[in-house]
């Protein structure tokens, strides 16, 4: 079968190369690819920053994105169906199985041993066919046969909001109004979404111009788009309840701590260079400590994320019709690898690459 491959650690290794169908073992299930999603990970494992083969093997099939039907299934495979429709999640139980592992918590794995497909130990779903322990497997709606392919990156900021919610109201009565997103690619633009369902005002900050597809698209869900360029950091007078930081810009994550009020929270999802250079470390700390503020990172997201996630992008598909199909700004087959993870234009937000078309 075809299938998109690198070997991990050397850079631009990208290839469509021909690799055997895998077999689905005692509870596992055989997906029949339909579409998968491009993102920063998969150009950061092309460029060799990280990756890591399947044991034994010298090549990772990519791709953590995915929509899949049901191929077949392993003996001892209950619940599912040949034909459904479904996104399997990325990370799986560390070989300990620890507290969290062993709880469907491997999103908060304490090892740090765990797997994850298209990206550590574990072929992703950029292939023809790929194979999934059948617990990970999210079932989807038909009505999402095309846009379930952005469940995935949804369930990051799925993640995100819920915890947010969660160490809020365990601490204050907690009533936010208005959130502020740093960063306006496409986990941006999906978590916008996601707090204006909840009813928040929104404001969403990136680099872009006003008219761009990307400020078009945060406005069309009713946020306001702040171009950086034009208004910087320090002239934002309003003060934010809660905010989400995407960029992976450390001094932006720094000036997040300036944008939230008393009691507010910033939820961290970027990966920041270590090198980069930080602020006033000791003010960073003493408003924490006078604002009540509390800071956290995210990272991943466990099947319950899936599952509450596919519920949302119902939602938001019903809202607001042609936002996530806006979202998917180039689509592809997977003969030229070389061309489709390659972003052509500024304009680009999602990549997808087509295996089947049903
Ligand atoms: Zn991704
Ligand atoms: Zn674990």
């Amino acid at each position: 079968m075809k299938a998109i491959t690198v070997t991990p650690r050397t850079p631009n290794s990208l290839r469509l190369q021909d690799v055997p169908v895998p077999v689905p073992g005692k509870r596992e299930v055989l997906l029949r690819v339909l579409r998968i999603g491009i993102c920063g990970t998969d150009r950061d494992i092309i460029s060799g920053f990280y990756g890591e083969a399947p044991a034994g093997s010298d090549y990772l099939i990519l791709g953590h994105e995915s929509l899949c039907r049901i191929e077949k299934l392993g003996p001892g495979v209950r619940g599912l169906k040949i034909g459904d429709l479904v996104v399997p999640t990325v990370r799986r139980s560390c070989p300990e199985n620890c507290v969290s592992c062993r709880n469907h918590q491997s999103d908060m794995c304490y090892t740090g041993h765990y797997f994850e497909h298209g990206i550590k130990g574990l072929n992703g779903f950029a292939a023809e066919f790929a194979k999934s322990d059948s617990s990970y497997i999210v079932k989807m709606p038909e009505s999402l046969s095309e846009l379930g392919v952005l469940l995935e990156p949804l369930t990051i900021v799925e993640k995100g909001l819920l915890q947010t919610y969660l160490l809020q109201k365990s601490r204050l009565i907690w009533k936010p109004e208005r959130a502020l997103v740093l960063g306006a690619g496409p986990v941006g633009i999906l978590a916008t979404a996601l707090l204006r369902l909840r009813g928040l005002e929104v404001d969403a900050v990136a680099t872009r111009s006003k008219d761009s597809v990307k400020a078009t698209l945060v406005e069309s869900t009713g946020a306001s788009y702040i171009n950086s360029k034009e208004m910087p950091f320090s002239s934002l007078d309003y003060k934010y309840d809660f905010v989400f930081e995407l960029t992976g810009n450390a001094s932006v994550a720094v000036s997040a701590q300036d944008l939230i009020r008393v009691n507010g929270i910033v939820c961290y999802l970027g990966i920041y260079r270590e090198d980069q250079e930080t602020q006033n470390v000791g003010k960073v700390f003493t408003e924490l400590v006078l604002g009540n503020k509390l800071h956290f990172g995210s990272v991943n997201a466990n099947i319950t994320y899936f599952q509450s996630g596919a519920k949302d992008l119902v939602r938001i598909q019903k809202k607001w019709p042609k936002l996530l199909s806006s979202i998917i700004t180039r689509k592809g087959g997977p003969d030229d690898p070389q061309k489709i993870y390659n972003p052509e234009s500024e304009e680009e937000i999602k990549s997808i690459v087509e295996f089947s078309g049903a």
